[in-house]
């Protein structure tokens, strides 16, 4: 690191959101209240360690309906499912739990009633997010039209639309904030009668944790972001610390961290993704003092309040002990 000790400081709030505890606690609960083998479709939230711990705890995660046996107790991910998916398990007499977080849900409903209303619908996100499949995946064709995606400044300039008259937007929760207003407004100079959502898709946590990275950012050397390399919010809190001139690394945990990446850098921000558990940014700042970091610094910052509830069928089971959040 150079010379001296390296200074270390806390995002405020980092970590787990509302949707993320909900969904893993889903997972959990069932796995008490039904036994092995619980299916989990998709990663239930994007993380390694929370996987492989719910692995070990008998949850199999698989890719698609069709890896699991007729009859079978199904988990649906924090990033939602198709209607087909929905369908599907139903005609194949799955018991199904659903993590899908509900700030997801909501956008699933607004995409939803704009089918039913005749409109055509665009959606911001990345192509082939879990979260992005299962949102296209709510628009009925059947009064006509279709829903578009629209990654990129260039698809937003070059995008065309049955009508632009008849046109609504939603987007994917964990965008970047910034990059997601210069595409609607992209979208609104070219299709001015385009309806926007009511309240912002992008989800409080994303917006939360956006804010304290940029703060972060601009008063340290470097960034520590944890989370999975398939997190798309915390790969966004990577690029927004990186905009800022801040260099900056995405890490699973404590093992990814590099002697060299702290020569000169006598000031460390540590952040977390919304999928990341408390105890991975523990034992990360633990692993900084061992290599010349003082006992980390919280930042001030937003207190999250915000719970969503549980099934209605799993909320007598007990509670797991929180190993992830503790
Ligand atoms: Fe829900 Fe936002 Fe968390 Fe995703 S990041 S699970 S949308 S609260």
């Amino acid at each position: 690191m150079g010379n001296g000790r390296m200074n270390v400081t806390l995002a405020n709030p980092r970590g787990f959101c509302a949707g993320v505890d909900r969904a893993i606690e889903i997972v959990e609960r069932t796995l008490l209240y039904l036994g092995p083998p619980v299916f989990v479709r998709h990663e239930v939230v994007h993380n390694q360690k929370v996987v492989k711990e719910l692995a070990e705890k008998g949850a199999i995660f698989v890719e698609e309906l069709e890896q699991i046996p007729d009859g079978s107790t199904v988990v649906f991910s924090a990033h939602g499912v198709s209607k087909l998916v929905r369908e599907e398990a139903k005609n194949r007499s799955f018991k199904v739990f659903d993590a899908t977080c509900p700030l997801v849900t909501k956008v699933h409903l607004e995409v939803s009633k704009i089918a039913r209303d005749g409109l055509e619908c665009i959606l911001i996100g990345h192509a082939g997010h879990p979260e992005v499949i299962g949102t296209l995946g709510q628009f009925d064709s059947k009064n006509g039209g279709r829903i578009y995606l629209v990654e990129t400044e260039h698809d937003a300039s070059e995008l065309i639309v049955r009508n632009p008259t008849k046109l609504a937007l939603v987007t994917q929760t964990t965008l970047s904030v910034d990059d997601t207003q210069n595409l609607i407004l992209i979208l609104k100079n070219r299709f001015p009668e385009i309806q926007l959502p009511r309240s912002d898709d992008i989800c409080y946590a994303t917006q939360n944790r956006q804010d304290a990275v940029k703060r972060l950012a601009s008063v340290n050397d470097l960034v520590l972001v944890i989370g999975s390399s398939n997190s798309s919010n915390s790969n966004r809190l990577r690029e927004l610390a990186e905009r800022i001139g801040c260099k900056s690394f995405l890490i699973d945990g404590p093992e990814d961290l590099r002697e060299e990446w702290f020569f000169d850098k006598p000031r460390i921000g540590v952040t977390a993704g919304a999928s990341a558990p408390e105890s991975i940014v523990k034992a990360v700042c633990q692993k900084l003092i061992t290599m010349g970091g003082t006992a980390p610094e919280e930042e001030s910052g937003i207190i999250e309040k915000i719970k969503f509830s549980l099934p209605k069928e799993l909320r007598l089971v007990p509670s797991v002990k929180k190993k992830f959040r503790s």
